[in-house]
């Protein structure tokens, strides 16, 4: 098979310090890149020149990101016979930090997701989603301003271990007549089955860099989201094992929902963060109800998956919504939509999302003055009226311009600025 052989060309790696999780980000570290399926590479050719002008704007030529190409997906199947070849995973882990766009799950029997398998072999085990209104982005809500959370979502447990038994399957048939004769549980005899497990190491170490995200950016909230009245031994267990997290690693910064009215009038105080807890269901319903209230919101896997893509709904669409995958040795910051195969190749989807999750990676390595450009200047382009197709048709009078045309159209902005 024909080797992933091509190295970066330039630039230094940036290490990991192995106590403190601290990065230790050299002026032209080497930033892995997977261009990804489908839209992939129109956004990733929209946004590369974007990420290049903000660092040069920003640092006038004393920075420079290095990027190096990492193969997966369609096309790696094509050159390499793997849609994920080890080496990715390996060039992952050596460049501490990459990016990449969405990559298509193939359709067909034994096939799993490239995502999941992507956050598992890396234990990337957070997936981090901020969640922030631009102004002039097109919103059903009445004041989407109001929306500024950031979700921190269990990665590698939950439903979505992906243990379960097909409706008939002698497997499902061993576990069902296993459940009846030694745990006393009756099933249809017909049931597909799937597991749900959830652990205390998993739920801390997420609930851990939630809290950690929330002091190192002056939030002043944390909510647990779990569905516990229902699923006590998992959902419910994960609210007492962050409570537990929270009081044990936390206790002198965090104060509970009881302080907050006994002893405080209702007002988290500086320096100090509200640990709180909502159900899963009513938390939807305040989502949109009084968006004011939550900040930074850590769940469970499924819980997450729902929930960051309904609020990005209410901030203007997964097309301009951010993520990140985190763990403790490295992070891929992506896009959080698809392929959109029926776009490929068109240069005509937004890059909003894949150019926010660039300013959150900028984040992640202490960039933060390019951060800002990217952010501000994506701003004032859509306020300006110029917009991709999506957003184009829900704002009456704008300029419908190409993928690579928005990037264009923000990189003047940034240098008019
Ligand atoms: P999708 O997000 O690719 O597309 C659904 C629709 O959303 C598109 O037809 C388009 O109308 C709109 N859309 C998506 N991205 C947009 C953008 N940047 N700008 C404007 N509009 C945009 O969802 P899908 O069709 O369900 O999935 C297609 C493939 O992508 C599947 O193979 C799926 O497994 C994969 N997928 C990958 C990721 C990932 O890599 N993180 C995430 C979701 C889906």
């Amino acid at each position: 098979m024909k080797q992933h052989s091509e190295k970066p060309r330039e630039g230094q790696w940036i290490n990991i310090d192995e106590m403190s999780l601290a990065l230790n980000v050299p002026d032209n570290p080497i930033v892995g890149y997977i261009e990804g399926d489908g839209v992939g590479s129109d956004i990733w050719a929209a946004s590369r020149p974007v990420f290049d002008a903000v660092v040069e704007k920003a640092y006038a030529g004393a920075r420079k990101l290095c990027w190096w190409k990492i193969h997966a997906g369609e096309q790696s199947f094509k050159e390499f016979g793997s849609y994920f070849p080890e080496e990715s995973f390996e060039a992952i882990r050596k460049c501490v930090i990459a990016i990449k766009g969405p990559l298509t799950t193939p359709v067909g029997g034994g096939f799993r997701s490239l995502n999941v398998t992507l956050r598992q072999k890396l234990d990337l085990y957070a997936c981090v989603r901020p969640v922030k209104y631009i102004s002039g982005t097109p919103s059903p809500m009445i004041r989407p301003e109001d929306v500024d959370m950031v979700v921190f979502r269990e990665n590698t447990e939950d439903v979505y271990a992906g243990i379960e038994w097909k409706s008939g399957s002698n497997e499902a048939i061993k576990i069902i007549s296993f459940l009846e004769a030694e745990m006393g549980v009756k099933l249809p005899s017909d049931a597909g089955v799937g597991l749900k497990p959830m652990s205390p190491t998993a739920t801390k170490r997420l609930v851990r860099m939630a809290i950690k995200y929330a002091l190192d950016n002056k939030r002043k909230r944390v909510t647990l989201v779990h569905k516990g009245n229902i699923m006590k031994y998992t959902e419910g267990a994960f609210r007492d094992w962050g409570y537990d997290l929270a009081r044990s690693e936390f206790g002198d910064v965090v104060i509970f929902e009881d302080d907050l009215s006994n002893k405080y009038h209702g007002e988290v105080p500086d320096g100090k963060i509200l640990v709180n807890d909502r159900i899963a269901d009513a938390m939807f319903q305040q989502a949109l109800l009084r968006p004011r209230e939550y900040d930074v919101l850590a769940m469970p896997n499924l819980n997450g998956d729902y929930m960051s893509d309904a609020l990005a709904a209410q901030v203007g669409g997964l097309g301009m919504a951010p993520g990140a995958n985190i763990g403790d040795e490295c992070a891929v910051f992506e896009a959080t939509h698809g392929s959109a195969p029926k776009y490929a190749g068109l240069d005509k989807v937004n890059p909003g999302s894949m150019l926010l999750s660039g300013s959150m990676m900028l984040c992640r390595i202490g960039w933060h003055e390019a951060a800002d450009l990217i952010e501000k200047g994506l701003a004032e382009t859509i306020r300006s009226g110029v917009v991709t197709y999506d957003l184009a048709r829900l704002l009456p009078g704008s300029k419908e311009v190409s993928c690579s045309g928005f990037g264009r159209a923000i990189i003047e902005m940034i240098q008019k600025n």
